[in-house]
């Protein structure tokens, strides 16, 4: 079947908000802030820490420390196209290339390869939490031993159940007590329980902005495409608990309100069809991902990554409960419901999973959770052959077929649901208000 090739709409362009820079470039300044003010921290002699993406940070903020972190850092390092040489370096130092290719970019800098993509001073300390997945642990016990530097490690095992059990929320308020006397320890400081109920305070108010802004993919036609999201997503994992990224997240908000009234959008084509993108992108290839979805005139409405990184709390057992949610460290239950309320919330009529060759335990769920969908759904799902980093493991040619076959059966199944009158896309009348982010306590 032919494809044509779909042409941009006249006058669809958002704009920012009356008064203000434009979201994507407040946002752009608070990464380069939580970066430059590692720099400073470091030049004034003071400690700077790496951090895992969900550490609950909130309580290093209770001592005013400085962080990086080192998946956001090797995400920048591979889309601008450096990871591939850092990954080698890292097979150069006798780590196999089948480790996840941000822990290779991450060991090789440690180890002091040099890149100009981003820099980040070389840590004094390490917060590690095994919640993405336990691969973190060997990664952060090796800069540990490069470095000679302390490890504070939380320990959050796979959840075999949906909810989230209290004994399991006990055995994680302990650790939080041990992690903030080893805090004290390191740094000489008491914990100032301000400082943290402030960090805490901020952290759910920038979530809450992140989840209502990926809330606008549920309009038809939708204001953005799911590739603006990752676009943002080192400002969720590096800027939490920053004023500012909340600040940013809520202009981004608006921004999208103000798209839906003015009947724009950052997606300047028209919506043939509207997909649901699993797993984290491709970074070293985001235009050879986006252009053939472009060219067909699929708007990506549904991304399991993005919103994963905002949850809220009001308490902190309610927190401890929150940083047991992450898309690996959950059931197959909870990982259907998920992405089934999203497709639903959002309307989908096909999906394209990423086996990302990097990331094994969210590749490893991904075929009884497709199934899954196929059955529940009833949606074309076509996979693909990715890597987050490493670019030998994806190939533009194979993508493009794989886009191609899953346009050629949504044309069809939307030719035959219009012939009947039926929804093209999952049922949005079924949907339920669910915010699946929150802790289930
Ligand atoms: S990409 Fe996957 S394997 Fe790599 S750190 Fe993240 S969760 Fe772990």
């Amino acid at each position: 079947m032919a494809v044509t090739k779909i042409e941009k709409l006249p006058n669809k362009k958002p704009r920012p908000i009356e008064g203000h820079k434009p979201a994507a470039a407040v946002l752009r300044g608070v990464v380069d802030m939580v970066y430059n003010n590692a720099w400073e921290a470091k030049k004034r002699g003071e400690l700077v820490g790496w951090s895992s993406s969900k550490f609950p940070i909130e309580l290093a903020k209770a001592f005013d420390l400085n962080v990086c972190y080192p998946e956001n850092h090797a995400a920048t390092t591979a889309a601008k196209k450096d990871g591939l040489r850092l990954c080698q370096a890292a097979e150069d130092m006798g780590y196999d290339n089948d480790i996840c290719g941000y822990a290779r970019i991450s060991l090789a800098y440690a180890a002091g390869e040099p890149t100009d993509a981003r820099r980040m001073p070389q840590p004094d300390f390490l917060l590690c939490c095994n919640n993405i997945c336990n691969m973190m642990t060997k990664w952060y016990e090796n800069i540990a031993r490069i470095h000679n530097i302390p490890l504070i490690y939380i320990d959050i095992p796979f959840s075999n159940t949906v909810e989230v059990p209290e004994e399991k929320v006990d055995y994680l308020m302990g650790q939080f007590k041990y992690a903030i006397k080893q805090l004290e320890e390191l740094t000489g400081k008491k914990f100032q329980e301000e400082k943290f109920n402030e960090a805490c305070k901020i952290a759910n108010r920038t979530a809450a902005a992140w989840l209502k802004s990926c809330n606008y993919m549920g309009k038809e036609p939708s204001p953005l495409s799911g590739f603006d999201l990752f676009n943002h997503m080192a400002d969720i994992v590096a800027a939490r608990c920053e004023v500012k990224a909340a600040e940013g997240f809520e202009l981004l908000a608006e921004e999208f309100e103000q798209s839906v009234a003015e009947n724009t959008s950052t997606w300047e084509y028209p919506e043939e069809h509207r997909i649901l993108f699993e797993g984290i992108p491709c970074w070293p290839a985001l235009k050879p991902l986006f252009e053939p979805l472009k060219n067909n005139g699929v708007n990506v409405t549904a991304v399991v990554y993005a919103p994963a990184f905002g949850f809220r709390y009001e308490t902190v057992r309610e927190m401890a409960a929150a940083y047991c949610k992450a898309p690996c460290s959950v059931c197959i239950e909870t990982g259907v419901e998920w992405r089934e309320t999203m497709a639903k919330e959002n309307g989908i009529s096909g999906a394209l999973v990423n086996y990302n060759r990097s990331c094994k335990p969210w590749s490893g769920a991904m075929p009884e959770i497709e199934r899954r969908w196929k059955e529940d759904l009833d949606i074309p799902v076509i996979h693909f052959d990715g890597d987050q980093a490493d670019e030998r493991n994806f190939s533009a040619e194979q993508y493009n077929t794989r886009v191609q076959g899953l346009v050629e059966i949504m044309n069809e199944r939307k030719a035959e649901r219009e012939a009947k009158g039926e929804d093209v896309y999952t049922n949005f009348e079924n949907t339920k208000e669910t915010d699946w982010s929150k802790p289930t306590m």
